[in-house]
């Protein structure tokens, strides 16, 4: 579904931007809980744990951010505001086409994903993050869970890497 300036949509995922702190807080506390529960995962084997994973990741953050399931999350670098939903994908800051009134040019009733991402950044205890440079999109991890995978690369060795 599109999401226009009035749509629910928007106006939650504006309300998740706005309680950036508040998020930044309990997803610290998730990923430490999915990083140390590892173990666990591997007994059950992450490739059968992919399927719930990705589909309770999408209807959470669903509805939180809007998430497009990019499957590599950088909401704690974006102040809560999902880069996916930058009609030009940009993970890396606006283009030059930011409306004077910090809307974006290709939705005009929208306001730029990254001038949300800036404002929300500015609520977090982390976030400098905004400032560092993302990889390019990986279209090979789309509707894969950013979380599993965050559980598996914080526990890989030099070996499994
Ligand atoms: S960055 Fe990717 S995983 Fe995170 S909310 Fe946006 S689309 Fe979803």
């Amino acid at each position: 579904m599109k999401a226009t300036g009035t749509s629910r949509v928007y106006r939650i995922r504006h309300w998740s931007v706005k309680r950036s702190a508040l998020l930044e807080s309990f997803y610290n506390g998730f990923e430490k809980l999915i990083v140390t529960m590892h173990p666990v995962w591997k007994l059950i084997g992450y490739q059968r744990l992919e399927k719930p994973f990705a589909a309770t990741e999408k209807l959470v953050k669903g509805v939180m951010f809007d998430c497009k399931m990019c499957g590599q999350c950088a909401l704690s670098a974006t102040g809560m505001s999902c880069p996916m939903n930058c009609p030009k994908n940009l993970r890396n800051g606006p283009c030059g086409g930011v409306r004077g009134n910090g809307n974006c040019e290709v939705e005009p009733d929208m306001k730029c994903v990254w001038v949300a991402a800036w404002e929300g950044s500015q609520r977090m205890s982390g976030g400098d993050e905004i400032n560092l440079v993302q990889h390019p999109v990986d279209f090979r991890l789309k509707n894969k869970s950013s979380w599993l995978r965050v559980a598996k690369l914080k526990n890989a060795t030099p070996e499994t890497r």
